[in-house]
């Protein structure tokens, strides 16, 4: 007998057959005393933010430091993303820079693009999304899928190209009068979205007990939006930003200003670039831990195995950078780490989570490392 019928047989153990089993009284009267919840059905990508904010049950390597998870793969377009892209449209709608049928055009590793072709395709604009070939298949496919004409350009190509992604945005824009740049690399509007969202959501779930914040930067948006909120409440806050190997973040940050060509390349996606974005203030960074893929991605497979929790590239960057932190913090204080989970693993299904994929870019857990590139000029130390 299964469990299923053994349960069935119990509860109606004491009952006639096709008599329903006795109420129990009790619950019925707790049920009635329970405030009825009033259900307003919304649009669907009016859904955005109010993301859960959970434990890690598993990863902490220390009883003293929690590490809490900010979950924005829970948004509409299963990204953090949703948040820029609504702000952003919002205000392009009440100042007029966007007009009813309008075009947006959009660079992007992948998320932003996902996150502003859905939207415009609910609020009838055409959407022009423009990335690279390092961007995953699930993630260039979803772009059609919500109506989007795609662009991909070649990856690697140097930050001054015509062709790269960013300047085919300022071109198109140049070259069609009308059409709405959303510039997210420089546009105020990007980190501005998450001090006034997220932010404040993550200092209240966290029961104001954040003692670190941890996030990984492309455009900067999401660090300096929230680095700079959860600052201004706990100025003590730490703000960690870590950058992949190959990234030009890490110099930048650890020199105080100097830009270097990139050194080497990198296969998580969304994070660390090869120019400065006006939107990455370093100035709010406490710490810039540089990760390695293969650790990025055994974290990913970490929290996809023990904990549920299906994520992208990045969010194993800020695990992974969680827990090294973590083992250097004393025993005798209580610490709680708050990171960023920024989109979902569904998005690199064929990538992160395939081992045919990680074993050809030598990046599987018991993988030798490969040798690594002479990036001799990232061996900066920050005074
Ligand atoms: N993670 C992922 C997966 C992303 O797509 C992005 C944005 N490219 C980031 C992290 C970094 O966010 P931001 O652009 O706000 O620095």
């Amino acid at each position: 007998m299964s469990l299923y019928d053994r349960s069935l047989n119990e509860l109606f153990r004491n009952n006639k057959p096709n008599e329903l089993p006795k109420v129990d009284e009790t619950i019925m009267v707790k049920q009635k005393k329970m405030k009825r919840k009033e259900y307003v059905p919304e649009a669907f990508t009016n859904t955005v933010g109010s993301t859960p904010l959970v434990e890690l049950t598993t990863i902490s390597p220390k009883p003293n430091v929690k590490i809490l998870l900010k979950c924005e793969f829970k948004n509409p377009g299963l990204s953090i993303k949703d948040r820029v892209a609504e702000h952003i449209l919002n205000q392009a709608e009440a100042n007029g820079e966007l007009q009813p049928g309008g075009t947006v055009v959009v660079a992007s590793s992948g998320n932003t693009a996902a996150a502003f072709a859905m939207m415009c395709g609910v609020r009838g604009y055409k959407c022009v999304a423009i990335t690279n070939e390092k961007c995953s298949d699930e993630k260039v496919n979803a772009f059609r899928a919500y109506g989007a004409e795609v662009i991909v350009t070649k990856s690697g190509l140097p930050p001054d190209h015509p062709d790269h992604y960013q300047n085919i945005e300022t071109r198109l824009v140049a070259e069609n009068p009308g059409w709405f740049g959303v510039d997210q690399y420089n546009n105020p509007l990007n980190p501005e979205a998450y001090y006034f969202t997220i932010a404040p959501e993550i200092w209240e779930q966290s029961n104001r007990k954040a003692t670190h914040f941890i996030a990984a930067a492309s455009t900067g948006g999401t660090v300096s939006g929230i680095g700079k909120y959860l600052k201004e409440v706990n100025p003590d806050l730490q703000v960690i930003c870590p950058d992949p190997y190959g990234s030009i973040f890490y110099e930048y940050w650890a020199s105080q200003g100097r830009v270097v060509p990139p050194c080497g390349s990198f296969e998580v996606e969304g994070v660390g670039k090869d120019s400065i974005p006006d939107n990455l203030d370093c100035g709010l960074i406490d710490a810039m831990p540089r990760v390695r893929d293969k650790d990025a991605f055994a974290m990913c497979r970490r929290l996809s195995t023990a904990e549920g929790l299906l994520c992208g590239g990045s969010t194993g960057v800020n695990v992974h950078a969680a827990v090294e932190l973590a083992k250097t913090l004393p025993d005798d204080e209580e610490f709680t780490i708050v990171c960023v989970a920024p989109d979902s693993g569904v998005k690199y299904l064929s990538k992160i989570y395939n081992d045919v994929w990680l074993t050809e870019k030598g990046l599987m857990p018991d993988q030798e490392d490969a040798e690594e590139d002479d990036c001799s000029t990232v061996s900066v130390v920050r005074e």
